[in-house]
């Protein structure tokens, strides 16, 4: 846990008792995020105003108890430890801002994803109706509007109708920039609370970003709001506008299919998001049934020879008189990588750039049956990836956005800061920022979830030539795959 106290973290090993009166050891840890008090001991605290509001005002038990915890480990026997667990998001009874003296504002950074919007939108609307706060500001086009671009005034009015737009209504850019000058424009304008809505790059950030706040001794909550659409944030069950890519990925996987249904010897390859994780590519195959095979970046494949990519199309083409693969935009990077000789590059934010896996194994694919197999194959190739990105979430993602943003101003008006807000076994829980960038989430290979699509789909494991994964197969008993039901 030597990453967490970097960021100045407590965890605290609470003593049974006092969370549950069942429990009668002490393997009860909460990973706690970090509180303004903790560098500014003497800040006044003052009664929620959320009791008072229209929304709150019949709410049987408007406040979380500060002890309610959410538990990380879901799966258990009797005897097994009680795990890790983070403190329950939600309303707190004291609040450390004046509503009339907070000034918030709300920055998205990164790449897009379905919902950014909806979470904008129930930033400002959730602060405006719940709390009162009438001064929030967007800061525009990512991290250097801070210092680079004039901030835009948000107001439930400005914000009403932007959900139903896809993109972000902020703009949003990659690339570095710097934390001093950001923390210095949050001073000079007298923000004291700070809305970050970006993937693992910005949430790295924004850790930073609180760090010298806290240095600094400014009372200013920073909050984060994990955005991926690969759905690799690591502790929260799911990111925002993963269901809404899932949803729309059908509509690519249908077309391939009505294409390659209607030509002989049609192969239809889908090229889905998912960099280090397959989680797009995986789900949307098992709600599609219309995939013969996923191809993930976890699972390593090859082409030629037994157990092969190549013997399989034959199969399904000889059986079917079509296939459809679905493909994850990260699989089989190192294989291209040997292939083509190329070399590493990376994009402005030092991201590894990813070698287009869709238009090397189509012509891998056509290579093959047209010389080797003497047999022509009708390649139909697409790419929505684009398409996905840049549309407003679906219903599930907007309720989902909503809960993001009210958990994350109830947290910053309690006074938590350096922390991010995502559900944990579906209570939404705050974590330390450090926690969700440390690791990605990525398919597990033995876990259940994987072994349901290899069922569904029949499709080859590639296990035979992998030796790693041979070794991972034989550990089996020992993996806890419980996350992945
Ligand atoms: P996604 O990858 O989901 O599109 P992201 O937040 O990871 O989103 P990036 O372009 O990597 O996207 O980062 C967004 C911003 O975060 C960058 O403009 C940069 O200023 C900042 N950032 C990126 N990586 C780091 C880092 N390691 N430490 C601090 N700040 C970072
Ligand atoms: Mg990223």
């Amino acid at each position: 846990f030597s990453g967490f106290r970097r960021f100045g973290l407590r965890i605290i090993s609470v003593k049974a008792e006092q969370a549950s009166s069942r429990v009668t050891d002490d393997d009860f840890i909460i990973e706690d995020v970090p509180h303004l008090t903790d560098f500014l001991p003497h800040l006044p605290s003052y009664p929620n105003p959320l009791k008072n509001s229209q929304a709150y005002a019949i709410v049987k038990e408007t406040f979380v108890k500060p002890e309610d915890v959410v538990a990380q480990k879901i799966v258990v026997t009797k005897d097994s430890t009680r795990g890790i667990h983070f403190r329950r998001a939600g309303p707190r009874e004291k609040v450390y801002f004046k509503p009339d003296e907070v000034r918030a504002c709300v920055v998205t950074c990164g790449g897009l994803c379905p919902g950014i919007n909806t979470v904008v939108r129930e930033i400002v609307c959730g602060l405006n109706f719940m709390y009162g706060v009438n001064d929030i500001l967007g800061i525009e086009g990512g991290y250097r509007g801070f210092y680079s671009k004039n901030t835009l005034t948000l107001t439930p009015k400005v914000v009403n109708n932007i959900h139903k737009h896809g993109g972000t209504f902020l703009r949003t850019s990659r690339g570095g920039h710097d934390t001093n000058k950001i923390v210095d424009n949050i001073q000079d304008r007298g923000i004291n609370q700070v809305y970050i809505i970006g993937g693992d790059g910005t949430q790295r950030g924004a850790a930073l970003i609180y760090q010298e706040i806290a240095k600094r001794g400014l009372q200013v909550s920073v909050a984060g709001i994990p955005k991926t659409i690969d759905n690799d944030i690591a502790v929260i069950d799911k990111s925002f506008g993963f269901d809404t890519a899932v949803e729309e990925a059908q509509r690519a996987i249908n077309a391939a299919h009505v294409e390659v249904g209607s030509v002989d010897n049609g192969v239809g390859i889908v090229k889905l998001m998912g960099r280090y994780s397959g989680f797009i590519a995986t789900i949307a195959t098992l709600a599609s049934r219309d995939v013969d095979c996923c191809l993930i970046p976890e699972s390593p494949f090859y082409l030629e020879g037994t157990g092969g990519l190549f013997e399989f199309i034959e199969q399904r083409l000889k059986e079917n008189g079509h296939i459809v693969i679905v493909l994850a935009e990260g699989a089989g990077q190192d294989f291209i990588a040997r292939d083509m000789h190329a070399a590493e590059e990376k994009d402005a934010s030092g991201n590894r750039l990813l070698l287009d896996v869709g238009p090397w194994l189509s012509q891998k694919i056509k290579d093959h049956f047209t010389k080797v197999q003497k047999m022509a194959v009708n390649m139909k190739y697409i790419d929505p990836t684009y398409m996905i990105r840049a549309i407003p979430s679906n219903a599930s993602d907007n309720v989902y956005c909503t809960l993001l943003a009210q958990s994350a101003v109830h947290g910053a008006m309690a006074g938590y800061t350096g922390f991010t807000v995502g559900p944990v076994n579906s209570r939404h829980a705050y974590i330390p920022i450090a926690r969700v960038t440390e690791t990605q989430n990525t398919v597990e290979l033995t876990g259940r979830m994987w072994a349901r699509l290899l069922a569904s789909t029949n499709q080859p494991s590639f296990v035979t030539n992998s030796e790693e994964l041979k070794e991972k197969a034989a550990d089996i008993n020992n993996v806890d795959i419980s996350a992945q039901i």
